[in-house]
């Protein structure tokens, strides 16, 4: 039996949201945390007359506990092996697991998958494990055994890449690292029986945008004969998809000599002798000024805009100036792929930006599809906040 609990009592009234079962507890909501609380130990959370509501790890913050069952239930190895057993049904029921087409997806996508600050990805076996708070860190042991357990053979690597994530105050002074199996940093994968590169350790985010991969595969509908340019490009991961689908040209723009590099070692993987594709180190916004082309088709993913409230304003005026940019100059009855994914921008205000981009611009433009992020990124329907990807397909008149 695990032995109980410290426990924090929330202030009168608090428990509304948590009995609707949202997994965060804001710092305000709750009577000073015992002393003997250290950042990321697990808590019993009690209403103010001691009633039970669940159990969550505490943190140092304005998000001070998130919540990982509101069942009375021990925290205990079989707790974290359902957890990820669940997270492996979900890749099975989306059509992800031993796909022969398709071998990266994420894992386990935080509160999305009842991991509240936890990112796991899947390269065809090479596990990347990324800690975003001390409470998920402290479980790294416990969940690699849970893995080996349930991947048995197919698991053949695991990558610890925390250290940038987790919150720099708690001073954990922790290393990146392979805490399993191969210690193999480059890893070949298919997505949609395309071939990419991915460096676990040098690559960006866990070494890949797994989230554009539905998205990617849309892209391939519209590029047929096109000229389709690609900007913030990373590893190429849409002028792959359009080169697939027969498209006349493909520009991928990125201001990271590194990307760029990336971007040209998969386009070359997938088409030795494409004679139709050309990388542009460049930042988008001086790009999209001075086009080389009049495009039919222009992707615009760019990285977080807006990454906390407080920059709200000044991210919504970049997506609106490089959507204007985009549209001004791109061809009549022209398709634009046009993403944010930032948080704290919802799906209103993204498209208010768009429609404010497009009067400017003084196009007419027309909704073909609204997208978002994969079955793999599932949003907990009580933590709306999980919806962080958004996209608009247009066309342009
Ligand atoms: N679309 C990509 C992911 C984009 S990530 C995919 O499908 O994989 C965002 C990228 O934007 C990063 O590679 C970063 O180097 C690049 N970037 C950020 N600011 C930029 C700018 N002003 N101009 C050009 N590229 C930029």
């Amino acid at each position: 039996m695990q032995s109980p609990l410290p426990i924090i009592n929330l202030k009168k009234g608090k428990e509304k949201s948590l009995e609707r079962f949202h997994p965060w507890i804001f710092s305000g909501a709750i009577h000073p945390v015992p002393q003997e609380v250290k950042e990321g130990d697990f808590v019993e959370i009690q209403t103010q007359d001691k009633r039970f509501i669940g159990i969550g790890y505490f943190q140092v913050g304005s998000i001070a506990v998130r919540m990982l069952t509101f069942q009375k239930e021990e925290i205990n190895q079989d707790f974290w092996k359902r957890k990820l057993q669940s997270s492996i049904e979900l890749r099975k029921t989306a059509n992800l697991w031993n796909n022969t087409e398709t071998n990266v997806f994420r894992l386990v996508h935080g509160e999305g998958d009842g991991f509240p600050g936890l990112i796991v990805d899947y390269y065809d076996g090479c596990v990347v494990f990324q800690a975003h708070t001390v409470g998920m860190y402290q479980i790294k042991e416990v969940f690699l055994e849970a893995l080996k357990d349930l991947l048995g053979e197919q698991l053949k690597s695991v990558y610890d890449k925390s250290n940038h994530t987790l919150p720099f105050k708690a001073e954990l002074e922790t290393t990146d690292a392979f805490i399993y199996g191969e210690e193999k940093e480059e890893w070949l994968v298919k997505e949609y029986g395309n071939t990419f590169n991915i460096n676990v350790v040098t690559g960006q985010k866990t070494g890949f945008f797994i989230d554009q991969r539905e998205n990617r595969k849309l892209l391939e509908h519209y590029s047929k004969g096109k000229k389709v340019c690609n900007t913030f490009c990373y590893s190429g991961g849409f002028s792959i998809f359009a080169l697939q689908a027969g498209a006349e040209l493909v520009h991928s723009v990125d201001s990271s000599q590194g990307a760029m590099d990336l971007t040209d070692q998969n386009v070359k993987l997938n088409f030795p002798d494409a004679q139709n594709h050309q990388s542009f180190t460049a930042d988008v916004f001086n790009f999209l000024n001075e086009m080389p082309e009049q495009y039919d088709v222009i992707v615009l993913d760019p990285p977080a805009f807006a990454k906390h409230r407080k920059v709200l304003k000044n991210g919504l005026q970049g997506y609106r100036t490089i959507n204007e940019k985009a549209m001004k100059n791109m061809k009549s009855g022209g398709v634009l792929f046009t993403f944010s994914c930032s948080q704290v921008v919802n799906q209103e205000q993204f498209r208010t930006v768009i429609f404010s981009a497009a009067a400017r611009a003084g196009r007419q433009v027309q909704i073909l599809h609204q997208l978002h992020q994969p079955a793999d990124h599932p949003i907990n329907i009580f933590h709306p906040e999980g919806e962080y990807l958004k996209g608009l397909v247009l066309r342009v008149v």
